[in-house]
């Protein structure tokens, strides 16, 4: 962006989340308002309270059906079916392993292996029960708990992205705490930094320049904990029970919409760089950046951004060459 660009930021915490507002005019009540919008979509989707539909859904496990609201029972729907992709690293049903392991809340711990063992029999997605009819969801064994960590913030940073256009803003981006949304194309790009792995705050391995793209990044260094000089972080392989294990220390995704970028993210760390690169050869909608453990950056194909690198510690590698 150039210099006289005038940007005008606005920030809140929600999520548990930092979220980031950039306008291009200063209008303190339509930022309000995408505030408001953002924490209406975390009242109806939260488990980080007793209360929320989805934590509806989660009491009644195992007892009855409960109806949910249409946005809520259609992200569960994607959720499922993101969930029964082959291979799928995403698993929509969890969440009693989420909330046994704790990570990036107090109190976490690495649970005896007959725990995991135990728990992992409570998150078949094929128990996860829709019905279209009357748009209810029922989860077949007590104990079961659905968490979409791994797709809300997606979907509602496409809802914010929707709701400024339909206020008329032509340029703007939200940023969801490592899911960014923008809108139309300011002077210069959007440029986003792709963050430096276990460094300090504003560190970058490079940037990315996007035009009415969603730039999602899931790595292992954002919510953690070390016990024994070994790293647990939030991203759990649903076959094991444990955090992911493989060469990766972050992906991000670019895409149109959010939500594919949020479900991509998780896909891509349960396949690694090889494969996940193969998968992607068949989606020329959605491309991968991979930033591995011995500090080398795959990019799956880069057709949708321009990726600049900054930090000469990292080499750079096109999947396609
Ligand atoms: P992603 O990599 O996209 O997803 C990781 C998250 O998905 C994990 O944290 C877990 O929740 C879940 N997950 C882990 N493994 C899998 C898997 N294999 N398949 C599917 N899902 C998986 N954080 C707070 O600290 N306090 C809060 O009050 C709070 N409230 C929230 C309310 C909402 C509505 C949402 C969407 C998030 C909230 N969060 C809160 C953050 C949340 O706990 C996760 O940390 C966050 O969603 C992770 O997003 P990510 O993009 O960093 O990670
Ligand atoms: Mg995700």
């Amino acid at each position: 962006m150039s210099d006289t660009t005038r940007v005008y930021s606005y920030s809140a915490i929600l999520m548990g989340s930092p979220i980031l507002l950039k306008l291009f005019v200063h209008d303190e009540a339509l930022a309000s308002r995408v505030f408001r919008l953002i924490k209406q979509y975390e009242d109806l989707l939260t488990v980080n309270r007793a209360q929320s539909q989805v934590m509806d859904i989660n009491h009644a496990a195992g007892q009855r059906a409960v109806k949910v609201s249409s946005p809520v029972y259609a992200l569960i729907k994607c959720a499922k079916a993101a969930s029964e992709l082959p291979q799928s690293a995403f698993n929509l049903a969890i969440g009693p392993l989420v909330k046994r392991w704790r990570i990036g809340f107090k109190g976490d711990s690495v649970p005896p292996a007959d725990e995991i063992t135990h728990l992992l029999t409570l998150t078949r997605h094929d128990q996860v029960i829709l019905n279209d009819d009357d748009e209810s969801v029922f989860l077949a064994q007590p104990g079961m708990e659905i968490d979409l960590g791994a797709i809300a913030k997606g979907y509602i940073a496409d809802r914010v992205r929707d709701f400024l256009r339909q206020e008329g803003v032509a340029q703007g981006l939200i940023n969801l705490g490592g899911n960014v949304q923008t809108l139309g194309m300011p002077e210069g790009g959007w440029s986003i930094g792709l963050k430096k792995p276990f460094s300090t705050a504003g560190a970058m391995i490079g940037t990315l320049d996007v035009e009415n793209k969603s730039v999602v990044t899931s790595g292992v260094y954002e919510r953690f904990f070390e016990q024994d000089g070994q790293l647990y972080h939030h991203i759990l392989d649903p076959r094991t029970g444990y955090p992911v294990n493989n060469e990766l220390n972050s992906v991000t995704i670019v895409s149109t919409n959010s939500i594919d970028g949020d479900i991509w993210t998780t896909l891509m760390y349960g396949m690694g760089v090889e494969k996940g690169c193969a998968a992607l050869r068949a989606r020329p909608d959605i491309e991968a950046i991979f930033v591995t453990k011995k500090k080398e950056v795959v990019l799956s194909s880069a057709h949708l951004y321009r990726f600049t690198l900054l930090d000469n510690e990292y080499r750079l590698t096109d999947s396609t060459v």
